[in-house]
């Protein structure tokens, strides 16, 4: 933890690029050994359903990457495809099914889903207990009361690359850029937990770089590329850049100028290699707590929030 390197205004003073590859890795290695242990003491092998609706070749590869995480951390990857033209009745059918199937702990229903059929009637159709995305209506809920809930996956991947780096964020000023129900405003609410001073800048937001350079702490999920500049970093700050901007044909870069940004902040998440990788590990992770629950076994130390 790094809480001394913060200077009494709060700023930190070390310039790094948080590595959000290795600290993955380390979660995905903490989710295996849970999940070999759980297997060994309970005969619970925890199993991930993903849903996929259509051939979007972006969630194609994101689907096949987690059912290779799912089966590298020891837990069963099951997936389920349907053709592009289905029907919301039929897709809340097969929702009902996998909330009904026993060997099914954590229910991913891969989004976008096609125009026909109403993302927000599928996800909350799901049993709360296996919204292993952490979309529900009810776990949203939970998270906005503070109460037991599981995390939706990036804004969880963010808290946990920041507690890592500072540590204590108490009385910090969190300035999150975005307020999706996915990202922005569920991160705001976990910043609020750890004790931030939280603001939510949005696309009507007045003058946001000034708003940004009252940031210690500068969460960027706008799907800008590169909108934030580095002189709307504040001296120190910490800066997660969740946006995913694909430029020209294969380049993919963040919300945030990553150059001129290291130039002013402690430390910068880069694309990829950022937050992206810690949102597949927290899926593992939420999918063995899942299995935990559900079963009212007790959550390994090592996963808890
Ligand atoms: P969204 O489009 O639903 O929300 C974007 C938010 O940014 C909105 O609230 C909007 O008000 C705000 N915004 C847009 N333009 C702005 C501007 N010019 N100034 C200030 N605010 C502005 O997007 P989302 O689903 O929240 O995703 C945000 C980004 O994060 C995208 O690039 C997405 O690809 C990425 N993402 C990454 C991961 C990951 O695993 N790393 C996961 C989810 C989303």
């Amino acid at each position: 933890m790094r809480a001394h390197n913060i200077t009494a205004n709060g700023a930190i003073d070390m310039s790094s690029i948080i590595d959000g590859k290795a600290h993955a890795a380390r979660l995905r290695e903490r989710v295996g050994e849970a999940a070999a242990a759980l297997a060994e003491k309970h005969g619970v092998t925890p199993g991930l359903t993903a849903v996929l609706v259509g051939d979007d070749p972006a969630s194609e590869v994101y689907v096949r990457s987690k059912g290779k995480q799912t089966r590298a951390a020891g837990m069963a990857s099951f997936e389920r495809r349907l053709p592009a033209q289905t029907g919301e009745e039929d897709l809340l059918k097969l929702v009902g099914e996998l909330n009904n199937d026993d060997a099914v702990d954590g229910i991913l229903v891969q989004l976008p889903l096609p125009k026909q059929i109403r993302a927000e009637r599928v996800i909350n159709a799901i049993n709360p207990q296996k919204d292993v995305d952490g979309f529900h209506i009810e776990n949203a809920g939970a998270l906005a009361v503070g109460a037991d809930a599981l995390l939706p996956c990036t804004p969880f991947g963010c808290i946990l690359l920041l507690k890592e780096k500072i540590g204590d964020m108490s009385g910090m000023h969190a300035v999150v850029v975005g307020r999706s129900n996915i990202v922005g405003k569920p991160v705001a609410m976990l910043l609020l937990r750890e004790h931030c001073t939280v603001t939510i800048a949005h696309s009507r937001t007045r003058d946001l770089p000034e708003v940004c350079r009252r940031a210690d702490i500068l969460i960027a999920a706008a799907g800008r590329a590169e909108m934030i500049k580095g002189d709307w970093i504040k001296p120190g700050a910490v800066v997660i850049d969740v946006g995913i901007n694909r430029v020209g044909d294969k380049k993919l870069v963040g919300d945030v100028e990553f150059d001129a940004a290291m130039k002013n902040a402690a430390a910068v998440t880069p694309v990829p290699g950022g937050v992206g990788p810690m949102t597949i590990a927290c899926l593992l992770r939420n999918t063995l707590v899942a299995a935990c629950r559900r079963r009212g076994i007790s959550v390994p130390e090592s996963l808890r929030e």
